[in-house]
């Protein structure tokens, strides 16, 4: 089974979700930067201070200080088996950091990116259940649809990023959380 993990899909198409549930089974830490972001936030940090308004606007924090971020929670340990990376890399130079980074193995060597392919209307469909059901103070509908564009923009070219590399499987995730799951299950033990 492939352990070092990148999760990549729009907002709402399920990769958190999918995320904590492979964590648990493989017993890999899932590692959200938005959740460790919106921590700094709360925990007022130095770190948090300067980040507070971008998130909360939905555009993207600089990708110096999401490399700074991501560099130093790869070398801890508990990676050492594998992990699931949720959130990152957002952008193409966040990509190429990592798999420059990659090239030294260690933590750093990833085994495959998943993405979760959902249509436009159904990821429209599904953030207006999340607003409904969470209050998150970037999750509402402006915000919402300031991600989507930025998820277009900057973080799509990800995914091309990782099919060249051939490293890329694809899982569709229109169906419930259990019938996406054992899809993923199934691509990350399939050969290439
Ligand atoms: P998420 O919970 O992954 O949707 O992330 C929430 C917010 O945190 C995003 O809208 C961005 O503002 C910020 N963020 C999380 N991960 C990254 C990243 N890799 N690069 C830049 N900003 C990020």
């Amino acid at each position: 089974m492939l352990t070092r993990l990148i999760f990549l899909g729009a907002p709402g198409a399920g990769k958190g979700t999918q995320a904590v549930k492979l964590a648990a089974r493989l017993g890999i830490p899932h590692i959200s930067t938005g959740a460790m972001l919106r921590q700094a936030v709360d925990s007022g940090s130095e770190l948090g201070n300067k980040v507070k308004a971008i998130i909360e606007s939905g555009a993207l924090v600089s990708d110096s200080m999401m490399i700074e971020l991501i560099g130093e929670r790869l070398r801890s340990d508990d990676c050492s088996q594998g992990y699931i990376l949720d959130g990152f890399p957002r952008t193409l130079q966040q990509a190429e950091v990592l798999s420059s980074l990659s090239a030294a193995g260690g933590n750093y060597r990833i085994d495959a990116a998943v993405f979760f392919e959902l249509s436009d209307s159904e990821v429209l469909r599904r953030l207006e259940g999340r607003r409904q059901a969470e209050s998150r103070a970037d999750d509402n509908e402006d915000v919402q649809r300031r991600r989507l564009v930025v998820y277009k923009e900057q973080t799509a070219p990800v995914v091309d990023f990782y099919k060249n590399q051939k490293l890329l499987r694809t899982v569709d995730s229109t169906g419930t959380v259990d019938e996406v799951h054992n899809l993923l299950l199934a691509a990350l033990r399939a050969d290439f």
